[in-house]
Order: structure tokens, then C-alpha cells, then sequence
């Protein structure tokens, strides 16, 4: 039977830990959200991220523009950001409507307040293993979590099934800047579930239902469930069949209060770090 990896305890001892120490600064951290238009499962996670913010004693500002908003409009509410002393994190909450293309925003935000790792100077720093402003969220909190359960990393097989450029490829660069092998699995890939069994540490990122069964799993892996599905109760779910994995995996995450959790503590974790680094602490 698999140990849990609990990402929802270890995220609130990382909440503390930042509002204790955020107590002690002499101004508030800043923390802006853009949100545009009105998908409902973004409107949840903004207001989530605005209480952890509150919580922490962050300054917590949300922009909301509609679902028509133009690009001129997005890139003057960014500019002004940028210039704004009192903030120290900008995110820009995706997907953004269709006639609006992420890149054209997120390269605009300043690397030193690109608070989710996104903008090509950061994504280029993680490449490079040249220390990033920030690093992506959940790949950082994955790390996190396996550095808790002291989940060897060097020298193991580590298989990442999906590609995305906010979860797999970021994952890829921190697990192999750790000296994991890496291997990326995608939709196209042939052979995924003798690849999947190869792995020591098997992270699903896909959004697909039971993505990860017990037979593609080698027994004692790690499996780290990064997949957010609201099933037809919406009751949310992962990737990965838990109540089958966990009988032959040495590690699991659940959904929910795996993954999830320990995203919003690195966005904070980021948000306080880029206060320091802004203010030359
Ligand atoms: P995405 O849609 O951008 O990418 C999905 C990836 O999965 C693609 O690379 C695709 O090639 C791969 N894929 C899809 N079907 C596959 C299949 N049958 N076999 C192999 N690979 C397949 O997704 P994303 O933005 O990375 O998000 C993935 C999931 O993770 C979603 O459920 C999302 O809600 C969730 N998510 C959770 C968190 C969190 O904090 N827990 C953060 C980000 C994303």
C-alpha cells in the first residue's frame, strides 16, 4: 500500500511559514491577478489564489476585464503593473479568451514580477539551470513534494506524461537539472505503458480519466497525479485510478489535496520571493 504524499499538510506548513515571515517585512508583498471573462473553473481559482494571498498578508489585487477585452487593453493594464512600485507578481490567469494569444502577453510582463515563470527569460533561465526569477508553480511544488517524502531523484527514471508548457516541459528541465533521467510522453507517443512501467517517479499531467491504470505502474514507483477533472457529480479527480495505483505504487498523491494545494503555496512562495528580490532583502 503507498504512502499519500500529502500536498494539502505540507502546502499549509509553507503558507505559515510564508505569513510568519511576511509579518516581519516592513511592506506588504504584492500579488495582481488579471482575470478575463468568465470561465467558471478560473473564477475559482482566482478567488482561491486572492484568499491564500490575504491569508499570507500579501496585498491581493484582482483585475478583472471582460471576455472582450483587447489586447491594447491587457497590454496597458500590464504596463501599468510593471510600473507599479507596489507590486511585486503579476499572473496572468489562462486560458485567456480565443482572440487573445498568451504569448503576446506574457513575454510583456517584467521577468522580475512574472510570478508563474512563464516569460521566456525565466522559461530560458530554467533551461539554462541559471536560476529563473521564478519557476513554473506546479513543477516546483512537485518538487517539492519529493523532496518531503525524501523521493530520490538523481540517477532515477522519471517519465512525464504530458507536454504542456506550464507543467511538462518545466517539470522535465527541474527533474533533470536534479539528475533524473526524463522521459516526455504525449499524445503521439507509441509504447507509453512499457515506457510508464520504466518509471521510478511517473507524473500524469493530461486531463484524461484514468490515464495511469495499475498495470503501466512498476511496483514501489512514485506516482504524482497532476491531472484536475470534475467528474459527472463534480466530484474532482486526477489522472490516475487511485484506489488501484495506490496498492502497487511506493508513493501517490490524491486529487484533491495532492498537487493542487502545493500550487498555490509556490505561487506565494514566488510571490514573497520576488518581494525580496525587488527590495534587495
Ligand atoms: P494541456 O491540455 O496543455 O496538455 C495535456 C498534455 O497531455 C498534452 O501534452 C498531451 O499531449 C498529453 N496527452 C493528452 N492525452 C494524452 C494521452 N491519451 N496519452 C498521452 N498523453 C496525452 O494540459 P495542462 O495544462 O498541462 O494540464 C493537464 C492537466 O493538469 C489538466 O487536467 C489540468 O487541469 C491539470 N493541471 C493541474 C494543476 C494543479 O495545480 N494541480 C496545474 C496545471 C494543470
Amino acid at each position: 500500500m503507498a504512502e499519500i504524499m500529502d500536498g494539502k499538510s505540507l502546502s499549509l506548513k509553507i503558507l505559515d511559514d510564508i505569513k510568519e515571515k511576511t509579518a516581519l517585512l516592513k511592506k506588504r508583498p504584492g500579488l495582481s491577478v488579471i482575470l478575463i471573462g468568465n470561465n467558471p473553473a478560473s473564477s475559482i481559482y482566482v478567488k482561491n489564489k486572492e484568499k491564500q494571498a490575504l491569508n499570507a498578508g500579501f496585498n491581493s489585487i484582482v483585475y478583472k476585464l471582460p471576455e472582450t477585452a483587447s489586447k491594447g487593453e491587457l497590454l496597458s493594464l500590464i504596463n501599468n503593473l510593471n510600473n507599479d512600485e507596489d507590486i511585486d507578481g503579476i499572473l496572468l490567469q489562462l486560458p485567456l479568451p480565443k482572440h487573445l494569444n498568451p504569448y503576446d502577453f506574457l513575454d510583456k510582463i517584467d521577468p522580475k514580477k512574472d510570478v508563474d515563470g512563464f516569460h521566456p527569460v525565466n522559461a530560458g533561465k530554467l533551461l539554462l539551470n541559471e536560476n529563473p526569477y521564478a519557476v513554473p508553480c506546479t513543477p516546483k511544488g512537485i518538487i517539492r513534494l519529493l523532496d518531503e517524502y525524501k523521493i530520490q531523484i538523481e540517477g532515477k527514471n522519471a517519465v512525464i506524461i504530458g507536454r504542456s508548457n506550464i507543467v511538462g516541459k518545466p517539470l522535465s528541465m527541474l527533474l533533470l537539472n536534479k539528475n533524473a533521467t526524463v522521459t516526455i510522453a504525449h499524445s503521439k507517443t507509441k509504447n507509453l505503458s512499457e515506457i510508464a512501467k520504466n518509471a521510478d517517479i511517473l507524473i500524469s499531467a493530461t486531463g484524461c480519466a484514468d490515464m495511469v491504470t495499475k498495470d503501466i505502474v512498476k511496483e514501489g514507483a512514485a506516482v504524482i497525479d497532476v491531472g484536475i477533472i470534475r467528474d459527472e457529480n463534480g466530484k474532482l479527480r486526477g489522472d490516475v485510478d487511485f484506489n488501484n495505483v495506490k496498492d502497487i505504487a511506493g508513493f501517490i498523491t490524491p486529487v484533491p489535496g495532492g498537487v493542487g494545494p502545493m500550487t498555490i503555496a509556490m505561487l506565494m512562495e514566488n510571490t514573497y520571493k520576488l518581494h525580496l528580490l525587488r527590495n534587495g532583502l
